[in-house]
């Protein structure tokens, strides 16, 4: 039977956009290269008796009203808060915290500057107020460069929401959109400790210094979410991040989507200048009246496509489309909790901040270091590593008295040759642990490496990149993957994109998953 829709991928992405295209009437078909759907968002058994989310490992950014229409709750979906939000320890064997309650986190700023801690306000009432903007924006379409009147109407509509704002406001948007995140920071903190805490999420996934003009952005880009309702907080989904897919699949099969796993496919099939149908790894053909692609962008258009069915101009600059976020990714299986120095010393340190992600990046110096020693070694020997113990809040993870970590790397030069490095780059993580958390080491039971280069033999990340390429300005919003092809349909008839290579990016969003369902229903 011909199916109305192929999605090539299962990530959450194709889940969310197989929702809205099932609910629409249309008979959907997802073709999955893994055993299990979820891509970037599965909870995977690593070791014996413990289980982590293998990637992805924190929610925030789920759009709710795609968490409603899909019922997620009722398939099980619960998110809970972290206690603590973040701690930085520092070498002097102190810590910063992001402690909840504003109040809470204002006494604990002023510990390092009365001034920062002031300023606080001022910061937070000025990024929800770009985080507003950017919502407001979230579950459409950006204007589509060289588009017509629907186009014309969406840029005004966009123009007018900036219009309207307060000239220092739309200073405020600009400042986001260009500055680096050690410029912008400036703007409000002077406390090195403090700037570096904030200037954290400005380099998260992306392969960058802290004065590299629009990481300001990227910090932007961690902080649009919510957790049950409370905005810019990250938490934790029960069961791990393969809570969320599981519960997305179990929705778009009550909806009647067919769902296969272990199904790669080679390339899609291109008859008179349409796309028919894909052509798996085996050589097996399954044809479909839609082609939806949630691969990165790179994947479906140098790789699944041959270059003489996209038009010349296109295929030059999908060629140079920027992958890499240099991020290196381990799960590790605990005997015990470690005994971070600094949550042993100071006397404010409880145990609620052992469910906080743990940031080894205590300054601006720090950061900037471990990006400029990746360029030249391929990664720092003190690198930059979040490391959140789910199972403190989750005891579905590991077994009784035991925990998982997930260890979330920064800086790993994604062109290096990972299968010769791999494992030093895995032993100067830990080594740098247990200078900050002494017999970490001893307490490791099993570990799970994933270089940039795992991730992409194993998830299809191109270089390993986890927003499907930069969130650069070049890359972004109606540019994103490339200008013109901003709205989600593919320079060929009939192919569409809902990955995070398209607006608004990667995360565990389901907004490109729900934008380009919008596209697609609007076609058809
Ligand atoms: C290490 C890591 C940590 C992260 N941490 C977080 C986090 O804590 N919170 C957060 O919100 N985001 C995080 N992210 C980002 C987020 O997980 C991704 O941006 C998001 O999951 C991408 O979703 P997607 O559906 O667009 O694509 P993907 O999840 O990449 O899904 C694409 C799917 O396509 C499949 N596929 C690939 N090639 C083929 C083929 N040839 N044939 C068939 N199928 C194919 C893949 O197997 C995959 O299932 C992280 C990502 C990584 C890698």
């Amino acid at each position: 039977m011909t199916r109305d829709v192929i999605i090539i991928g299962g990530g959450h992405n194709g889940l969310v956009c197989a929702n809205y295209l099932a609910k629409s009437g249309m008979k959907v078909h997802i073709l999955e290269k893994r055993h299990m759907v979820g891509g970037a968002a599965v909870t995977e058994e690593f070791h014996p008796g413990f289980k982590n989310s293998v990637a992805a490992y924190t929610v925030s950014l789920l759009n709710p009203k795609i968490i409603k229409d899909m019922a997620l709750h009722d398939y099980g979906l619960k998110i809970v808060e972290r206690q603590v939000n973040n701690i930085w320890p520092h070498d002097n064997g102190d810590f910063l915290a992001f402690v909840v309650g504003s109040a809470n986190l204002k006494t604990e700023v002023a510990l390092f500057s009365q001034k920062d801690a002031e300023a606080l306000d001022r910061y937070f009432r000025d990024t929800r107020m770009v985080a507003d903007l950017i919502r407001d924006f979230l579950l459409e379409s950006p204007p589509n460069a060289g588009g017509g009147i629907k186009d014309i109407f969406k840029v005004a509509k966009f123009g007018n929401r900036l219009r309207r704002l307060p000239l220092e406001d739309e200073r405020i948007v600009m400042d986001i959109f260009t500055k680096s995140v050690s410029d912008f920071l400036d703007l409000y903190f002077e406390n090195d400790y403090v700037k570096a805490a904030f200037a954290f999420d400005g380099i998260v996934g992306n392969y960058a210094d802290t004065k590299t003009p629009g990481s300001a952005y990227v910090l932007m880009h961690h902080s649009f979410g919510d957790v049950n309702g409370k905005k810019g907080v990250w938490g934790h989904a029960i069961g791990g991040m393969g809570a969320i897919t599981q519960a997305m699949a179990q929705s778009v099969l009550a909806r009647g989507v067919k769902i296969e796993t272990d199904k790669s496919i080679h390339k899609i099939l291109i008859e008179d200048g349409k796309a028919t149908g894909v052509i798996l790894e085996n050589g097996a053909v399954i044809k479909a009246k839609i082609i939806v692609a949630n691969v990165n962008p790179s994947l479906l258009y140098n790789k699944m496509i041959d270059k003489t069915h996209l038009p010349a101009d296109f295929s030059r600059r999908m060629k140079h489309y920027k992958n890499g976020s240099g991020t290196f990714r381990m799960n590790v299986a605990l005997r015990e909790l470690p005994k971070f120095t600094c949550l042993q010393q100071q006397a404010r340190a409880t145990q609620a901040h052992l469910t906080g992600g743990i940031v080894i990046g205590p300054t601006m110096a720090y950061l900037d270091r471990a990006y400029h020693e990746s360029k030249q070694h391929g990664w720092s020997p003190m690198p930059i590593i979040e490391l959140l113990i789910p199972s403190t809040l989750d005891k579905s993870l590991a077994p009784e008295g035991q925990h998982v970590a997930s260890l979330f790397c920064q800086q790993f030069d994604p062109n290096l040759d990972w299968d010769s490095h791999r494992e030093a780059a895995a032993e100067t993580i830990i080594d740098q642990i247990e200078k900050f958390a002494p017999g970490f080491r001893d307490s490791i039971l099993g570990q799970q490496i994933l270089s940039p280069l795992d991730l992409e033999r194993i998830f299809g990340l191109t270089k390993g990149d986890i927003m499907h390429g930069h969130l650069t300005l070049d890359q972004m919003f109606s540019a994103r993957p490339i200008l013109g092809n901003g709205n989600y349909r593919s320079p060929i008839a009939g192919l569409y994109m809902c990955g995070s290579g398209t607006h608004p990016g990667g995360g565990v969003t389901g907004v490109p998953g729900h934008n380009s369902a919008q596209e697609i229903i609007r076609d058809h």
